[in-house]
């Protein structure tokens, strides 16, 4: 159904994406690296989850943003290691692991310690299991998070993804994340101290639905469940809403279930609010400037000077170079685009809510 509002897994239970989908196929067929990107609630998650669904090899989901909020603000080696053990284990053909000496899976002759399986050894097992099982794919997503592996930002985590790129033929990658900067500067293929320098990889982005198909997928969505929706009301829908599935679906699901735009409508904002609330939170704990800038974005104040002026009237002063470098953020974690000199934020219901 398209308007349940938790993430898809079946390909029946997503509308279009076919082209992305069979991109993303390819990619986990034939690339080491695949890059999947998207603003938040574009349809990324579910994306993902539909494509390892179809891919014939065998596919690993992981949400980073999970693992590091479980390991309080960091994703230890173990834990990953365990994580990709259990779903290894829950795929039921993979029983044998439980039991595994782990001397046993050493298959490139590096010496390993028997009570700890290092994440190159993981890999290595993982290569194996593509030999026998056709290729396997480990899928991380929100992946930016995995910046917060080990004490190196990551890094441990990135050489021996580079490791597996160079060595291990069976095992490919895929990495999502709404945070399309701060995912890039991670992965940092175009750094040359990240250890996947220049390494190759495929890049597949979902992007908001046109007018004309956010339009079809609430039609096709009404039809599902029954209920017969003037158009003019599906047009004012996507006026406000615009293309971004998360909050079609929404309004959709809220429509379906109180019978009126005007409820929907309100209640999606509702939600909306409360969705963005907690992810300003977040931002706040890294700088309380944050919220100001978007504020100052949201109400109408494009140019930097304005923006510094009304951060400067409401939070006291702040230097050219720390607004700069917060406002540089703001883009890289896909809140903000910067188009001809003036700042904009990107999702127009999280610019109306900011607005307040
Ligand atoms: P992201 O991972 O990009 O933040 P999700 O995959 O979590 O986005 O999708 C957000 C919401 O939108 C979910 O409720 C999901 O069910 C819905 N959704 C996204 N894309 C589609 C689609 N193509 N068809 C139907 N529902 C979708
Ligand atoms: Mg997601």
């Amino acid at each position: 159904m398209l308007f349940d509002p938790r993430p898809k897994s079946r390909r029946e239970e997503i509308f279009d994406r076919e082209k992305e989908l069979n991109s993303l196929l390819k990619g986990m067929e034939e690339y080491p690296i695949t890059v999947l990107i998207g603003i938040r609630r574009v349809g990324k998650s579910s994306l993902l989850r539909v494509t390892l669904n179809e891919f014939d090899g065998l596919g690993l989901y992981l949400d980073a943003r999970r693992l590091y909020a479980a390991g309080g603000g960091t994703i230890s080696p173990a834990v990953l290691v365990d994580e990709i053990r259990k779903i290894l284990l829950g795929k039921g053909r993979f029983g044998f692991l439980s039991g595994i000496k782990l001397e046993s899976v050493n298959l490139a002759g590096v010496k390993i310690t028997p009570k700890e399986m290092t994440i190159i050894d993981v890999f290595e097992l993982l290569n194996g299991l593509g030999e026998r099982f056709g290729r396997v794919v480990l899928a991380f997503d929100e992946a930016q998070y995995l910046r917060f592996y080990g004490p190196r930002g990551g890094k441990d985590l990135l050489a021996g993804i580079a490791y597996a790129y160079d060595s291990l033929p069976n095992l490919g990658f895929v990495f999502t994340g709404s945070e399309v900067g701060l995912l890039h500067d991670f992965i940092g293929i175009d750094d040359y101290s990240s250890p996947l320098f220049g390494r190759v990889y495929e890049e597949v982005e979902v992007k908001p639905f046109p007018r004309g198909l956010s339009e079809a997928f609430l039609r096709v969505g009404f039809e599902e469940v029954g209920l017969k929706v003037p158009d003019e009301e599906i047009k004012r829908a996507v006026d406000g809403l615009n293309g971004i599935p998360g909050w079609l679906v929404e309004f959709g699901f809220n429509y379906w279930k109180s019978g009126s735009f005007e409820m929907a409508m309100e209640r999606t904002v509702e939600r909306a609010r409360a969705m963005i609330r907690e992810e300003l939170l977040e931002l706040e704990k890294r700088s309380p400037r944050y919220s100001l800038i978007l504020r100052a974005i949201a109400i109408g104040l494009h140019r930097w000077k304005n923006i510094k002026d009304y951060v400067e009237a409401k939070g006291g002063p702040i230097t050219n170079a720390r607004l700069s470098a917060l406002l540089k953020n703001l883009e890289k974690m896909s809140w903000v685009r910067k188009e001809s000199g003036e700042y904009r934020i990107i999702d127009p219901l999280v610019e109306k809510i900011l607005k307040g």
